[in-house]
């Protein structure tokens, strides 16, 4: 009998991708970890999503905090300011959207590659 070779079991030639472990328990990723992002060490698509999930993170905050802003009457009676706002509650939407796009994109081609 062959001495089998045990080495593969111990030792990868790289460092992994954690991704799996840090959110889903489905499979972990095969990519080597090329960027340390909140403690784990990501390939480079992974932690774009993770990238782009915080800023959705932070756009819907802002969202809530302009809703807040926008629903207080007394921050009515200055109508430019109020509409000023308004607009810029769109511009943030806007930019959620775009944000909610590409991280479709990247789930999607995470999908296909696995
Ligand atoms: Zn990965």
């Amino acid at each position: 009998m062959a001495l089998k070779d045990t080495t593969d079991h111990t030792a990868h030639p790289w460092p992994r991708c954690e991704f799996a472990m840090t959110i889903f328990s489905e499979g972990e990723c095969q990519r080597p970890g090329e960027v340390q992002l909140n403690g784990s060490l990501l390939c480079v698509p992974h932690a774009e999503l993770l990238r782009l999930e915080a800023r959705e993170d932070t756009l819907l905050g802002t969202v809530f905090e302009m809703d807040k802003w926008l629903d207080n009457p007394n921050n009515r009676a200055d109508q430019l300011h109020w509409q000023r706002v308004l607009g810029q509650r769109d511009e943030v939407l806007e930019q959620l959207r775009f944000n909610r796009t590409l991280v479709e994109v990247h789930r999607e081609r995470d999908q296909t590659s696995q």
